[in-house]
């Protein structure tokens, strides 16, 4: 049996994920992603009554006309965790292709609101949830494992397609975080007896390849938190946090810190609302008692209003904006555009870190600048990321012991950088250890 790994998108940029493998006459799609920054740059874009070509055009989503060419059919869409770029592309392409949409029962739910919200393309695929440690049968020849892991992000897997060959390791994204503040610690068990079984590729992320050492557990982000929010324990001026509205293990963090020190945590934005709403009614997490979310903008509106009547002392808004978008609730705070006014001595916390884009590093100068004529004091880089660091990636390797190597999750820098750590590790380039870019396809037996 022939087997096939075709890069489609992800491999030239961070952003718009999806790997095809094609098994003899048999594929297997994993994740369909989007790509944000090519949305916001064209400002007109609209999303959601955008068709697929367009979107191809515009590199927001990936190409995968390229598979019209290859001969086979699709079994199987499979995307490891809920980020928007591993599922954002699914309700403008998916429909495409007569198979089943499997990914854990969190993602699932987010797949399934996407696609409830799509107004160009009937997707009708069947939605199918897959717990962490559970096997599908996707054919005779082919089974696809979840296996247990951590990322920015909760319900995260790691998605593993046994062939009669040996198995196909999908690694992104990941961390190998043994002290989540959510879920358990990657099932590194499982990942050893995959890599004795017979690891025939690794298809991994490389994002952070060029980070020396470990990636820091959330554990230590928790406690940097706590360390800030609780240090103002008696101040009666405002504190606001923002951070990733997918990150849920953080803000449950900072809701509880918020608790502990008597301010109401209350969750501002509509992409806050969607996540944490989602999480909880799934009981995948609890938030403190007096926790309140808010998503439209009327409600916000209608919220800040109260908080500065009832005093800006007894909450503590969680918000979207760390990035300085324009038009989130962070960005129209500073400018004033809201009822809620800033001033000296309010504090302004980012858990989050700056994603390195020229836009995004100029849109958050610009809401530090109107920040800091307030007389606001602001707070950095309160944050651990959710990828893997280079040590981490050397453990997965070492867990593994694949018989092949494709960096994927990264622009032609890291992938190239991947490609050398491999290399350092006895992987030899064209040979085992494979640089693509996006439209690549590789025969690796
Ligand atoms: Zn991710």
């Amino acid at each position: 049996m022939e087997i096939e790994i075709i890069a489609v998108g992800g491999y030239n940029e961070v952003g718009r994920n999806m790997t095809a493998v094609r098994c003899g006459k048999e594929i297997v799609i994993f994740d369909m992603g989007l790509r944000l920054d090519q949305i916001v740059v064209h400002e007109d874009a609209e999303i959601e009554s955008m068709n697929a070509l367009d979107l191809i055009k515009i590199k927001a989503i990936p190409d995968d006309t390229l598979l019209n060419g290859i001969d086979g059919s699709v079994k199987a869409i499979v995307c490891s965790h809920g980020h928007l770029d591993h599922i954002g592309a699914v309700p403008k392409i998916a429909h495409r292709y007569n198979a089943p949409i499997i990914s854990t029962p969190y993602t699932t739910e987010l797949i399934r609101q996407q696609i409830a919200g799509e107004q160009k393309s009937a997707v009708n695929n069947k939605l199918l949830a897959l717990k962490a440690g559970q096997r599908y049968t996707l054919s005779q020849d082919l089974v696809l494992e979840f296996v247990r892991t951590q990322h920015s992000i909760i319900d995260t897997v790691t998605p593993v397609l046994h062939t009669p060959h040996g198995a196909i390791v999908y690694a992104l994204d990941f961390k190998f975080d043994r002290t989540p503040v959510i879920g358990e610690p990657p099932d590194f068990a499982r990942l050893r007896q995959i890599g004795k079984e017979g690891v025939l590729a690794l298809i991994v992320e490389s994002t952070n390849i060029d980070r020396r050492g470990r990636c820091p557990s959330e554990r230590i982000a928790r406690d940097l938190v706590r360390d800030t929010i609780t240090s103002y324990e008696d101040d009666k001026n405002a504190l606001i946090v923002s951070t990733f509205s997918s990150h849920i293990a953080r803000i449950k963090t900072i809701a509880e810190c918020a608790h502990e020190i008597g301010r109401k945590p209350v969750l501002l934005g509509r992409s806050m609302e969607k996540y944490s709403v989602t999480a909880e009614q799934m009981k995948l997490v609890s938030f403190p008692e007096t926790t309140s979310v808010f998503g439209n903008r009327r409600t916000v509106d209608r919220t800040l209003r109260r908080m500065m009547k009832d005093g800006k002392d007894k909450f503590l808004p969680i918000v979207t904006g760390h990035q300085g978008e324009p038009g989130s609730i962070l960005t129209r705070m500073a400018t004033g555009d809201t009822p809620y006014q800033l001033g000296p001595g309010d504090k302004v916390i980012f858990s989050a870190n700056v994603i390195p884009s020229p836009m995004n590093t100029g849109q958050r100068y610009m809401v530090d600048a109107r920040l800091g004529l307030s007389g606001v004091r602001v707070f950095e880089d309160l944050h651990v990321s959710g990828h893997a660091y280079r040590e981490d990636h050397f453990e997965l390797v070492q867990l593994l012991c694949p018989q092949h190597i494709v960096p994927a999750h990264g622009n032609l820098k890291m992938t190239a950088a991947y490609t050398q750590f491999a290399g350092e590790m006895g992987y030899t380039p064209h040979s085992t250890v494979h640089l693509v870019g996006n439209g690549q396809r590789i025969r690796i037996n």
